[in-house]
């Protein structure tokens, strides 16, 4: 008897850790952010994670090479990886890494343009994302679990890789885009405010290295729009590293680098995404070396959810979709999103895993630098992963709003977003 109940009590304390990776990219002709057709794949899509069992329960964390994906899509292709990973939607966080060269899928608009327009804008189709789907299931379902007897932590800071998008010059706001570094005036503007360190959680078995995942806030891309697939510099120095590392599974989450680009850094041209690339894998190889290890301790998951406020101008989108005749797809994709946002019956979540004292806190769309920066004002040890459901796109801080600018016109979501946002990342921290 006593030895039975110490095998359970061995097994309840056990922490164990599957890597999966899936391919994400998407077939010709399908579309890309918003509406542009696929023409050319020059390097593959893909979805990576790790299932983590504790106590019985297990949880999926998983990043997408995906510029978004929302609403009824992200429901979906959540209870995908839950059904392969044998455990609850609840306990998913599905993230993409926002590269530009890739697609943004919201099944909700989706399904309102269907039922609005006579001829809606290029969709992605059922049987592409039935096959991505299953892609997930099975990479999940065949996962090989591994014993974890070590947890490491490490931290570095990346050179030259992110810069700031929204700048005050001379007191005035100034939008520094993803290729602004073409003019040498943009490239010569301070790269602040960024978080420039890169952090990386490592999960170990006998000495052995399992799965990594890097948290790093900026938007990865170096180009956009044009047809062609591609997972951008991010991959490129994630990839790279998964060779150099004897193939453990690498992944990368995107923190909340919403006002965040490599803008500074880039021109567009081949030669500065390759250097994107090695300045980022430089930064990578410097987090992994400066891990610290613990053992796993305890694991715990928290979720919050909330119900942010819509733009303040939805008439205005509402009458795009109302009068669509003169409007481009990607007006009127977007103007969808936005609706369907406001419409929206489901709470967004966020969520946070706690391993030891190490969080992971998981955001929903796509949230500005101000967000992680609070969050890590509240606990040490906070790794953040915003890009979760995407259907709010931008969530900025209210003084955003005063200020103008890009991202609050980009954003679905309006003032008084900040402050129910930060109540719940107070309350899943505390
Ligand atoms: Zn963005």
């Amino acid at each position: 008897m006593f030895i039975v109940a110490s095998l359970l009590l061995l097994s309840a304390d056990l922490v164990r850790v599957a890597p999966f990776r899936a391919d994400a990219t998407p077939d010709m002709g399908e579309p890309l952010i918003w509406t542009t057709p696929v023409t050319k794949v020059l390097d593959p899509l893909y979805a990576k994670g790790i299932i983590l069992e504790s106590k019985g329960k297990r949880y999926v964390m998983c990043s997408m090479d995906w510029c978004g994906v929302s609403g009824a899509t992200h429901r979906m292709l959540t209870e995908a990886l839950a059904k392969g990973a044998n455990t609850k939607p609840e306990y998913v966080e599905l993230h993409t890494l926002h590269q530009h060269s890739a697609p943004y899928i919201d099944g909700d608009a989706y399904a309102l343009m269907r039922k609005l327009l006579p001829k809606p804008p290029l969709l992605m189709s059922d049987a592409y994302l039935a096959k991505l789907a299953g892609n997930l299931t099975k990479a999940a379902q065949t996962a090989t679990y591994h014993d974890i007897d070590q947890v490491g932590l490490g931290e570095a800071k990346v050179e030259k890789v992110a810069s700031a998008r929204r700048l005050k010059v001379d007191g005035k706001l100034v939008i520094r885009f993803s290729t602004s570094g073409k003019d040498p005036k943009m490239a010569a503007l301070p790269e602040e405010p960024i978080d420039p360190m890169l952090r990386t959680l490592t999960f170990a078995s006998k000495g052995k290295p399992v799965a990594r995942m890097h948290y790093y806030a900026t938007h990865p891309q170096t180009f956009c729009c044009d047809g062609r697939v591609s997972g951008d510099m991010i991959n490129a120095a994630r990839e790279g590293f998964e060779k150099e590392d004897g193939g453990t599974l690498q992944v990368n989450f995107d923190g909340a680098g919403g006002n965040v680009t490599v803008g500074k850094y880039n021109d567009g041209s081949d030669a500065a995404r390759e250097a994107l690339a090695q300045r980022l894998q430089q930064g990578i190889r410097d987090a992994v070396k400066a891990t610290k290890w613990t053992s796993p301790g305890d694991i715990e998951w928290r979720a919050e959810n909330v119900k942010l406020p819509p733009r303040p101008d939805l008439a205005d989108h509402k009458a795009i979709l109302a009068n669509p005749a003169k409007r481009t797809d990607i007006e009127i994709y977007r103007a969808a999103i936005s609706v369907v946002f406001a419409e929206r019956k489901r709470p967004l979540t966020l969520t946070t895993l706690r391993i030891g004292d190490i969080r992971i806190l998981h955001m929903p769309g796509e949230a500005l630098l101000e967000y992680q920066a609070f969050a890590r004002s509240l606990k040490p040890n906070v790794l953040v992963a915003a890009y979760g459901d995407l259907q709010s796109g931008y969530l900025c801080p209210d003084i955003a709003y005063q200020e103008g600018g890009y991202e609050p016109s980009a954003s679905n979501a309006g003032p008084g977003t900040e402050a129910i946002l930060k109540a719940a990342i107070r309350k899943l921290l505390r």
